[in-house]
Formats: C-alpha cells, sequence, structure tokens
C-alpha cells in the first residue's frame, strides 16, 4: 500500500544505478514529444526544466514525433539540451492522415458549427489529427514499439520541483498504469457525443468495464450539472494529458484498442473535437483499476493556464496566482475534488 509519502531519493542506487551509466537498470522507458519544427525554442524551455528537475539524474531518452521531418536546428539544439539519447522520429501517413470514412463536407460544416461555439482550434483540421494521434496512434509507432512506459512533454511547459528519484521505477514498482498532476472539467461543446458512445460501446462490451473503476468519477454531476447535461452524461472531468506518465500495455490492450476503433469509426475527432484527454480518461476510468492511477502531487506542474504547485521547498518559483496544494483548489475547472472524493489521495 502507498503511504503517500515521498519514495526515498535514487532509491536504486543500492543496484548500482548511476544516471549516467546507460547500463544503469533504467526502466523501459522514454520521453516522449509530438511537437512541431516553429516550437523549438518552447520544447527546448520544457526541456531544459524537465533536465534540470529530473532527467539529469537519471538520463532516459527522449522521442520526439513529427508529422513531417525535424529540421537539422530542431535535432541540433534538443540535443543539445540533454545529456540522454535522443530519437527523431516521423510519423506513418497511415496514422496522421484524415480517415478515409471521413466525410470532407460534413467536417467542414462542422468546423463552422466549432467555430460559433468558439471551440478553440475547432476549425484546424491538424488540432483533430493530434488529438486523435494521442488517443489511439502514438503507442503503435513503430519506434516505440519495445518500450513500455512514457513520460509526455510538450513545448512551453514548466516543472518546478526537485524529483530525486526515478518516476518511471515507481511506476513499475507500484504497478501504476497511468499518472497525472491536473484533472479539470473539459468544454462540453467539445464532445456531445463521446459520452453516448461510449455508453453503445460498453452496451455491446460489459467484460471490458474493471470491477474497481472510477466510474463514478467519470459521470459525477454535482458540481457540474450544465457540463454533464451537455455532455449527454459525462461530468467532463478529465487527467489533463499534456502530462501524463503511463504504461502503454493499457493503450495496447484489447479493451482500449477495441474502444478507439468504436470511437474513430463514429466520427467525432473530426466532426466534434474529441480530445484524446477525455478519450484517455473515460477509458481510464471504466476498465482500469481506479487504484493504479497515480496523482504526482509532487511534481510541480505547469500548462498555461493551469498549476499543479506542491507546497514544497523542494519546488521553485511554482506561481501560485492559481494555488493547489492538495487541501485547497482555487480554480473553478479543478476537478481533482472530484478524484479524491471517489478515489483517494493515491
Ligand atoms: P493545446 O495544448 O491543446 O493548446 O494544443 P497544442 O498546440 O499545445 O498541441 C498539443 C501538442 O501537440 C503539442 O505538443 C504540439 O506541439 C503538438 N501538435 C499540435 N499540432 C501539431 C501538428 O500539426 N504537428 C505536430 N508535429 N505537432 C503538433
Ligand atoms: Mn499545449
Amino acid at each position: 500500500e502507498d503511504t503517500g509519502e515521498p519514495p526515498e531519493p535514487l532509491h536504486r542506487a543500492d543496484e548500482g544505478y548511476a544516471a549516467d551509466n546507460p547500463n544503469s537498470p533504467r526502466i523501459n522507458a522514454t520521453l516522449l514529444a509530438l511537437v512541431r519544427n516553429e516550437e523549438l525554442g518552447d520544447m527546448i524551455s520544457s526541456m531544459r526544466d524537465l533536465e534540470r528537475t529530473w532527467n539529469s539524474k537519471f538520463n532516459y531518452p527522449w522521442t520526439f514525433f513529427n508529422d513531417v521531418p525535424f529540421s537539422d536546428d530542431f535535432i541540433r539544439l534538443t540535443r543539445a539540451a540533454t545529456n540522454a539519447t535522443c530519437n527523431y522520429e516521423v510519423i506513418p501517413e497511415e496514422h496522421w492522415a484524415v480517415p478515409n470514412w471521413i466525410n470532407s463536407d460534413l467536417f467542414d460544416e462542422s468546423a463552422k458549427m466549432l467555430e460559433e461555439q468558439e471551440i478553440q482550434y475547432g476549425p484546424l483540421v491538424s488540432y483533430h489529427q493530434m488529438c486523435r494521434w494521442n488517443s489511439g496512434m502514438f503507442y503503435k509507432h513503430p519506434a516505440l514499439k519495445d518500450i513500455r512506459y512514457y513520460w509526455r512533454v510538450e513545448p512551453k511547459v514548466h516543472f518546478f520541483c526537485e524529483i530525486d528519484y526515478d518516476v518511471f521505477r515507481w511506476m513499475q514498482d507500484h504497478n501504476k498504469t497511468y499518472g497525472f498532476t491536473i484533472n479539470l472539467y473539459d468544454a462540453p461543446q467539445s464532445i456531445p457525443t463521446l459520452w453516448p458512445e461510449t455508453k453503445k460501446f460498453i452496451a455491446a462490451h460489459p467484460e471490458y468495464k474493471h470491477e474497481n473503476n472510477a466510474e463514478e468519477w467519470v459521470v459525477d454531476s454535482k458540481r457540474r450539472p450544465e457540463h454533464n447535461m451537455k455532455a449527454n452524461g459525462y461530468s467532463t472531468c478529465h487527467f489533463w494529458s499534456n502530462f501524463e506518465i503511463a504504461d502503454m500495455e493499457f493503450w495496447r490492450s484489447k479493451a482500449y484498442e477495441d474502444y478507439f476503433e468504436h470511437l474513430d469509426r463514429a466520427g467525432g475527432f473530426f466532426y466534434e473535437r474529441w480530445g484524446d484527454a477525455p478519450v484517455h480518461s473515460i477509458a481510464l476510468g471504466l476498465f482500469e483499476d481506479k487504484n493504479k492511477i497515480h496523482w504526482f502531487r509532487d511534481i510541480g506542474y505547469q500548462h498555461i493556464p493551469y498549476f499543479n504547485c506542491p507546497k514544497s521547498p523542494k519546488c521553485k518559483g511554482c506561481v501560485t496566482g492559481r494555488f493547489t496544494d492538495g487541501e485547497r483548489f482555487l480554480f473553478k475547472e479543478d476537478c481533482r475534488p472530484n478524484w479524491f472524493k471517489y478515489v483517494g489521495m493515491d
């Protein structure tokens, strides 16, 4: 059982662990970033933070993905930002292209509607492609074939706290599937039929539901009845997936694969603006043991405009305007109270 205590620092030094020794007992894992060449500066800024607070102690490889080849500058300057190995991967066309069953007239019409409802990025087809890739494609990339855990890192995010233990090792040792920092309500207009489609899927596959799931968190409507109504039964609570530390075996499971396939055929990645965050979150909330999902309260994190700011001397510069320390939740989109209500602090 987890005590909620932080793990011992570098707790595998006893096994001969040395961050700069490639033969050290590192977990089968990578840092993972989908990023555009134009975001080079913001990517380096994210890398600096994560290298300083964590990865320089462990040197896990970085794997960068792009729908077009990375530029020489991108490769040179990101390589220079880490001592770890860097891999640069192009996404295969068949993983990125808009599927042939998506009707482009219907997409254009929906895009207009999304725009009218002020859904951010609604009309931008590449944003839909990105959400679909993060939902059901990234872990199928040949470069990740033999990799199990990943830490997703976006450009322009910030990490504030010294982390002295191998978080991948921690995930494996504690048998965790998924780690998050921030948990939010989503814009219900972006996902009106996601929950109805999910219900159809579950009706056809009741066996995929985990007996110790977090369904109550998925459907709770008490704090946001209007969200629940507009999203047709889904609370819209989701793990904010620009940060994820997770075990790809879950995405590679038959349950998730069948679920993604069902959603993909339903078309909502394009006719609505289904994000990978609600898709991942609903799947985790229904198909996984809720005790295998972990809140990394100790990882200080920001992706504009939200923060996870631990109250700890190990954290520097975590702006506390939207302060959360596990007890106080001062922004209205924060759904962590619901998570703790149904699942607890760990
Ligand atoms: P937001 O966080 O929802 O505002 O969306 P972002 O613009 O940050 O996009 C999410 C992630 O996907 C970021 O890591 C982006 O770099 C990446 N991304 C988005 N669209 C594309 C794209 O068309 N090509 C590539 N290579 N990366 C993209
Ligand atoms: Mn982002």
